[in-house]
């Protein structure tokens, strides 16, 4: 296997050195445990250098001085450059963090190209500057949504490419430049990207890299020369970043946890709901922020339904995540497998029923655990309320639809969920009172044409959408008087 191993930081436009070149970082392959490849991690004075390339590039003509129409052009370039390695950017993040290689292709390596002409298209056609008649009848306002400078992208390394272009494509999109800290887990694929931008001919000090972990971080958002934080990650940490934006009265996107719930309702298809277990509660091998992990049934159907969600988890092919016959990789790093397993060994220890799961490890070699289903869990219980980030699922049983979509809204987390049933006007109304950011009927997946987000502990904001681009832009009143004082 060949190591993917770098020197260097990419600010503005170029592969530089870091001002310190000795704190180096380790990835490592989750599958096998060896090393996948290195990166250096930047110091405060390599973020203040990306800080002001980023600002250089506002400022210059180059790219301030762009149209959306141009800047449209540049994000088709751009997707097209992402395209051309579509294959060995989703290898690149199977490698850092086992997820399976038929995910990866259809989400880390097609995604952020998606998302990118979709941007495009946007920036291309919505007006980002209107005139308006005074209320007053004195004149008009020019209302105009200017870039809202330079944005701090922050993200996790559980999509790493994807999440990076939730933020990057509407930032570009809107004319701001980018400083990006990737996870310190998945960093190898952020110099893909950064290959790409620059093989796209975006103007220097667009897009920024500045790897390493929680301190670069720390110093990057609280800089003075950042307009808006955009950040993915674990909900203490975005309380962390809240508190810093607090302070400094600067705008902030919080995309964070969650313990979504699945509510099948009696009318529910259980072979259609089966059929989907896979990808709605466990994607990613269980390691993705939307999944319904709380699965609510009717109690009549509670034995059932835990028998076939049990044969689901039971019967998935854990493995190789490069292999394309695996559905379920390993963790991401021994610190998160470590975590998923005493989640489900308190669970046991407090004498939760164990549908499924929580044996041996199913490989010497790699961090792996076997999907874990637990029965007749009470929602008041760690296992419901937390977040594991792991394939750890947890059956709930209720007794009518006001009892499902109470248990459904007593989460600390508000980000998504999914509603069950053979009538979808049935199953729309329930989705209407789970007060969450986002629910799915009868399946989940995410709409890039539509807003994604959270409420309560799930965070603050909303990305993608035409909202999402919004959220990069700075709306500004220029009053134009009338010509002529009024007569009066
Ligand atoms: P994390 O919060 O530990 O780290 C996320 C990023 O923040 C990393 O780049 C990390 O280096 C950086 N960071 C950590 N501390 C920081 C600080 N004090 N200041 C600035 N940056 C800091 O999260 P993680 O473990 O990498 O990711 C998993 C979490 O992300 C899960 O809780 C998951 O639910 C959440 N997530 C949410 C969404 C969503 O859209 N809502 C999507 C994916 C993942």
């Amino acid at each position: 296997m060949t190591l993917h191993e770098h020197a260097e930081l990419f600010i503005g436009g170029r592969y530089v050195r870091p001002h310190d070149p000795r704190r180096t970082v380790e990835v490592v392959n989750p599958a096998d445990e060896l090393p996948a490849g290195s990166f250096p991690t930047a110091g405060p004075a390599d973020v203040d250098a990306a800080v002001a390339a980023a600002r250089g590039a506002l400022d210059d003509r180059a790219w301030g001085g762009l149209g959306p129409v141009e800047r449209s052009a540049l994000l088709v370039r751009f997707a097209d450059a992402l395209e051309m390695h579509l294959p060995e950017r989703a290898a690149l993040t199977t490698l850092q963090n086992g997820m399976p290689i038929n995910l990866a292709l259809a989400t880390e390596g097609a995604d952020p190209v998606g998302l990118l002409r979709y941007y495009a298209a946007l920036a291309g056609t919505m007006p980002l500057e209107e005139t308006r008649a005074r209320l007053d009848g004195l004149g008009r306002t020019l209302v105009t949504r200017d870039p809202v400078g330079v944005v701090a992208a922050v993200v996790p390394w559980n999509f790493p490419q994807t999440l990076t272009m939730f933020k990057l494509a509407p930032a570009l999109a809107a004319g701001c430049s980018v400083v990006l800290k990737p996870a310190p887990e998945t960093t190898l694929d952020a110099y893909a990207l950064a290959d790409a931008a620059r093989c796209a001919g975006l103007p220097p000090g667009v897009l920024n890299v500045v790897p390493g972990g929680a301190d670069v971080g720390e110093h990057l958002i609280a800089h003075p020369g950042i307009g808006k934080v955009a950040f993915t990650g674990s909900t203490a940490t975005g309380r962390r970043i809240g508190e810093v934006c607090g302070s400094l009265l600067r705008p902030v996107s919080l995309e964070l946890g969650g313990k979504s719930a699945a509510i099948l309702l009696d009318d529910a298809d259980l072979e259609v709901f089966v059929t989907r277990l896979a990808k709605v509660s466990l994607l990613n091998n269980g390691q993705t922020c939307h999944l319904s992990t709380r699965i609510l049934v009717p109690r009549a159907r509670h034995d059932a339904v835990a028998e076939a969600v049990g044969a689901v988890a039971a019967a998935l092919a854990v493995g190789d995540p490069m292999d394309p016959a695996t559905e379920l990789g390993p963790l991401v790093s021994r610190r998160q497998r470590d975590r998923v397993e005493s989640c489900i060994s308190e669970a046991k220890a407090v004498g939760t029923s164990v549908v499924t799961g929580g044996g041996p490890r199913p490989r010497d070699r790699g961090w792996f655990v076997s999907p874990a289903v637990f029965a007749d869990v009470d929602n008041g219980a760690p296992l419901a309320r937390e977040e594991v980030f792991g394939p750890v699922l947890a059956l709930i049983p209720y007794g009518d639809v006001d009892e499902a979509v109470r248990i459904a809204n007593d989460s600390p987390y508000g980000l998504a969920g999914t509603v069950w049933s053979s009538d979808p006007e049935h199953g729309l109304a329930v989705a209407r009172r789970v007060r969450t950011g986002t629910i799915g009927i009868n399946d989940y997946s995410i709409d890039v044409g539509a807003p994604f987000g959270g409420i309560k502990a799930s965070g603050l904001g909303r990305e993608l959408g035409p909202e999402g681009l919004a959220a990069f832009t700075c709306p500004k009143s220029i009053y134009l008087a009338a010509n002529r004082p009024s007569a009066d």
